[in-house]
This record gives C-alpha cells, sequence and structure tokens, in this order.
C-alpha cells in the first residue's frame, strides 16, 4: 500500500519528482505529520455523509486524510504548478476535487450549491496559507454559508486573538467578528517541525462551531461592526475618543457621549473591556443618538 502524503519520505519523493520549489509568497507550509492530521479531521467530527471544502491542498497532504472520511471534498488550490500533482496524489479518492482558483474571488455559495447535496452536513477544513488568514476566515464567516463549522491550522497569536475573552490583552475586533458567527476554540498548539518549510511562528489548531442565532441582537448589523472596530483602532485611547475620532466626529461628540449614558458605559474605559453584549446596546444607542 501506498504511504501516506505526509509522511517526511513521500513528500520529499513527491517534491523531487516535481522539480517542486516551495513560493513563500503563497503561505507554502506543507504539512508532514499524520498525528497532527488525524487531530485536524478529528476536531472536524465528519461523518461518511460530510461534504468539505479545504483551502490550498498544497500537495494533498490534509485532502488525504479528509477523503479517507468524508463523502466528497472540494479544494480550492491557487498554484497551478500543484495541479499535475495533485492530479497524482489523490488519483486513489475519486471523490476528492480540485477548482484551480483564488478562494476569495471564488463564489463559495455556487460552489456549494453545484457540488453538495441540499443540506449535506458541510465543513470546511484547511491548512491555511498564512499571509490571507483572516481574509479568509471572515469571508467564510460573513458571506453565511450552510456550513457546520470550520476547523482550520493558523498562526497560534491569531488562533489566540479569535478565541480572545474580553479583558484580555488578545482580545480585539477580530474576537468579536469572529465569536459573532461562530463559537471559538483552539484545540491544540502545534509546533514547526510538522512542516516543510517550517514557519517562523507557531501554529495551532482553531475550530469555529457557527452559530445559529447570534449571541446578540443589535439594530443595524453593519453599524455594530462599525462601533466596535472603531472603539479598537487605537488601543491608549479612551472609548469616547476612539468613537469621536472613528465613528462619528468632534462636532458629535456630545450625541456620543448622550449614547454611552444611555447604555451605561462609562467612556473612559477602553474598548478591550467591553463584552459583545455591551457593544451590542452601545451601538443600539449610537444608531439612535447620530442617526
Ligand atoms: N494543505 C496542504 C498541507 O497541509 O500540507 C498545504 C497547506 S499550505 C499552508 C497553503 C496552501 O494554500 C498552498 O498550497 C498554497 O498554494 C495555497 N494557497 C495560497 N493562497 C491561496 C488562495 N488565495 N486560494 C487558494 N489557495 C491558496
Amino acid at each position: 500500500m501506498m504511504k501516506d502524503i505526509a509522511t517526511p519520505a513521500r513528500t520529499r519523493e513527491i517534491l523531487e519528482k516535481y522539480g517542486f520549489h516551495f513560493k513563500k509568497s503563497l503561505g507554502q507550509n506543507f504539512l508532514i505529520d499524520t498525528n497532527i492530521l488525524h487531530n485536524i479531521v478529528a476536531a472536524a467530527e465528519l461523518t461518511p455523509d460530510s461534504g468539505v471544502i479545504e483551502v490550498g491542498p498544497g500537495i494533498g497532504a490534509l485532502t488525504e486524510q479528509v477523503a479517507k472520511k468524508a463523502k466528497k471534498v472540494v479544494s480550492f488550490e491557487i498554484d497551478q504548478r500543484l495541479l499535475p500533482v495533485l492530479k497524482e496524489t489523490l488519483a486513489p479518492y475519486p471523490h476528492a476535487e480540485i477548482i484551480h482558483s483564488d478562494v476569495l474571488k471564488a463564489d463559495l455559495k455556487e460552489t456549494i450549491e453545484e457540488k453538495f447535496e441540499q443540506g449535506q452536513d458541510l465543513m470546511v477544513v484547511a491548512n491555511l496559507p498564512y499571509y490571507v488568514t483572516t481574509p479568509i476566515l471572515m469571508k467564510l464567516l460573513e458571506e453565511k454559508l450552510p456550513i457546520r463549522g470550520i476547523v482550520v491550522m493558523i498562526q497560534a497569536e491569531v488562533a489566540e486573538r479569535i478565541s480572545a475573552k474580553p479583558g484580555t490583552k488578545e482580545y480585539g475586533s477580530l474576537s468579536i467578528a469572529a465569536q459573532f458567527y461562530a463559537k471559538a476554540e483552539k484545540m491544540m498548539t502545534v509546533p514547526a517541525s510538522v512542516f516543510v518549510p517550517k514557519p517562523k511562528v507557531d501554529s495551532a489548531v482553531l475550530r469555529l462551531t457557527i452559530r445559529e442565532e447570534p449571541p446578540v441582537q443589535v439594530q443595524d448589523e453593519e453599524f455594530f461592526f462599525k462601533v466596535f472596530h472603531s472603539s479598537f483602532a487605537n488601543r491608549r485611547k479612551t472609548l469616547l475618543n476612539n468613537l469621536i475620532h472613528n465613528l462619528a466626529s468632534k462636532e458629535q461628540k456630545p450625541e456620543v457621549e448622550k449614547a454611552l449614558e444611555q447604555a451605561g458605559i462609562d467612556g473612559r474605559r477602553r474598548g478591550e473591556t467591553l463584552s459583545m453584549e455591551e457593544f451590542a446596546v452601545l451601538s443600539d444607542a449610537l444608531l439612535e443618538q447620530l442617526g
């Protein structure tokens, strides 16, 4: 039987056969540890009926492990040079399909409709290219796709920010943005030694479980996002100053103060001390005062 792709020997063999050189600009760090891959797949809690969307299959290390558990895998790969490689490595898995595209430009809703059954259990599973972690995750969340969740390998520092609680130094607009859509859990940290080439930063596996209902009710979701983004724009500034400089204007200071009072929040506090519930109340009050 063929060895798994994600072993150091088989990976080296494949890379040599195709004369493949890593492109740093595409975040190419391939996994060469099957144990880590098993942990990623286990975190996704796939069933034999599950469908999986993968971002960046590389030479197919993770795709192969997912294909062993799921009914179908559809992977987006931007690097054309990897297409012939994947054709060979994934030949034993005809239910694994590659789409040659930048995932950020792809119409994911359409892909899901085309490639998966209606109502099928769907997960996103990926070892993400680190240069675009946040845009990819925010796209997956903001598009409100019919998925159960997302399990991804990302930079440890980003995993900590996404899963952070209020009052911690990691807590910021990314924590609220992600936690608005999903329950976030950092599953494990991963040493750089399980990748070729080794990345410069530590990595972690993050699991996002999509919420059926948002955790807070707001009158205007887009405005709510603007409010907390503005509140974190300058972490040394107070909440009041951040709101005046980044959301409203100096002339609107009285209205901002009134909204803070209405929400029962002290304007001298810093954004990182506010919970998502407090931002929701503040957002509605600011909407009323600023119109
Ligand atoms: N899944 C493989 C593994 O675990 O060994 C490779 C992971 S590697 C960290 C990231 C992969 O994403 C690379 O294959 C890279 O070419 C691909 N990639 C980078 N940017 C992309 C984008 N915008 N859309 C789709 N794939 C992308």
